[in-house]
């Protein structure tokens, strides 16, 4: 078995006791196969005990859990920067291509920014190659991935099929390593009837699926209204599969009581409710049954670590607005720097109902993120969680391990399959390619899905001409 040490940095070990983050100052992390084996002092990784082991001195490093994004659509990535300034509502009606290279690119995209663990809501789901070949760029990018596909009945591709391709599937990878996990996407759970609830249920049976998502806006957007409680009637939690909302932003405190006594969790994804004015408002009740994702990073950033800035900061600003506006002062900060980086590591397994997930404990999966703590914006930390959650950029991450493979070391990628001079390339074409296309978004209808009307939104311009 393969035996590596991460020797001399500052671990961010996880404690059960306090739930919490121990900070061991000059301690080393041992990797065997892919799993943590132990975390020492510095010295006692000097020992014969680890003669044998690859050494890689990470003094002056923070080494840390890898992050995990528990909500993204990798195959959209080729429409990068297509979609700058478009709003939720415009962005439904796109059609999709080239998603093998899109979606590999999307995951090595994470990957470089510290994420070891995705849950993928996979709604390529319109012909059976374009489903295949979604899988295999999951298997391919070197990533842990709960791969969750989303069935969606089409005229020329019926559920029946997808499912006995799903089926397949399953059968077909059920020995090639655990790094990708099957899961389903139940949207629509408001409009299925029992019937079918009760076929997606069986479905997830069949596949043994490991995750369940689903998008659960609320608030006046006129689908996805209290989610978990629809849920909850037709027995969803028997399946005992972890279950994971998308977004969340008007969660009701009808549906809080149902996650936490089910255990399921929420992701919150702040870039992408920001940016598609999807709206945020009571998501941050219910922190100790969150974690973080991404949604589309064709729109804005894959970095984890920026949602758990964004939304650190969105909250803070958030809270104490409504406080001053009142007429008051805040007596303290609603939320803490330790909560930010928790939503970002540790919560994305307990999402996953995976201990060893978004951890550093002996046990634990070995997927590993180092940021090299000496760069101009890292430098003179004390506190490493505030020097990662609130200092910390990409180029820090010099090293991410997943499951005791180096998927970047000194900062390059090191590719499970293909090399990225050859990737960007194929990429590049079929962004060029896709994006002609698809330049223009389409015209706003009448009312949004025949429901609710739209509003004017006042634009803050700062172009001086504009105005
Ligand atoms: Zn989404």
């Amino acid at each position: 078995m393969s035996k590596v040490i991460l020797r001399n940095g500052t671990v961010l070990a996880y404690d059960e006791n306090s739930a919490s983050i121990k900070v061991l100052r000059r301690a080393s992390v041992v990797v065997e196969g892919d799993r943590i084996a132990a975390i020492l002092d510095a010295d006692s990784s000097k020992d014969n005990n680890h003669s044998e082991a690859e050494i890689v001195d990470v003094t002056g490093h923070i080494v840390a859990p890898g992050l995990v994004n528990t909500h993204c659509h990798m195959w959209q990535t080729a429409y990068r920067t297509l979609g700058p300034d478009i709003t939720l509502a415009q962005y439904f009606s796109w059609g999709p291509k080239d998603v093998y290279i899109g979606s590999l690119e999307g995951y090595i995209e994470g990957i470089n920014a510290g994420v070891t663990s995705f849950l993928e809501h996979a709604h390529n789901n319109w012909q059976e190659q374009v489903v295949e070949n979604g899988l295999k760029a999951a298997q391919d990018s070197g990533a842990r991935i709960w791969w969750c596909y989303h069935p969606f009945d089409r005229d020329n591709f019926p559920l029946d099929e997808q499912y006995r391709i799903l089926k397949n599937l399953k059968s077909e990878t059920r020995n090639s390593g655990d790094l990708v996990r099957f899961g389903l996407a139940m949207d629509g759970l408001d409009s299925m009837s029992d019937g079918s609830i009760q076929q997606a249920k069986q479905l997830a049976r069949e596949l043994e699926a490991e995750a369940l998502t689903a998008h659960y806006l609320g608030g006046p957007w006129p689908f996805a209204q209290h989610l978990p409680e629809l849920a909850a009637e037709h027995e969803i939690e028997d399946l005992k599969i972890p279950f994971v909302w998308s977004h969340a932003g008007f969660v009701s405190s009808k549906d809080i009581d149902l996650l936490r006594q089910h255990d399921q969790h929420i992701s919150i994804t702040p870039e992408s409710e920001m940016h598609y004015g999807h709206g945020q408002d009571t998501s941050r009740f219910i922190h100790d049954q969150a974690s973080l994702g991404i949604d589309t990073q064709w729109t804005f950033s894959g970095d984890i670590l920026l949602q758990a800035r964004l939304w650190l900061q969105y909250v803070r600003g958030h809270q104490s607005t409504e406080i001053l506006k009142r007429g008051h002062i805040p007596n303290q900060t609603p939320m803490s720097v330790m909560d930010a980086f928790l939503l970002a590591t540790r919560n994305g397994g307990r999402a996953l109902h995976r201990d060893d997930i978004g951890v550093l404990k002996v046990g634990a999966k070995a997927d590993i993120v180092c940021f090299d703590g000496r760069s101009p914006n890292m430098l003179g930390w004390t506190d490493p969680v505030a020097a990662v959650v609130l200092h910390s950029n990409i180029a820090d991450i010099k090293h991410v391990m997943i499951g005791g493979q180096f998927r970047k070391r000194n900062g390059k990628l090191i590719l499970k399959s293909g090399n990225w001079e050859e990737m960007s390339v194929q990429f590049t074409e079929t962004a060029q390619r896709i994006q002609q296309a698809f330049r223009v978004p389409p015209p706003l209808p009448e009312s949004i899905w025949g429901k609710h009307e739209f509003e004017d939104v006042p634009n803050v311009s700062a172009s001086r001409l504009e105005h």
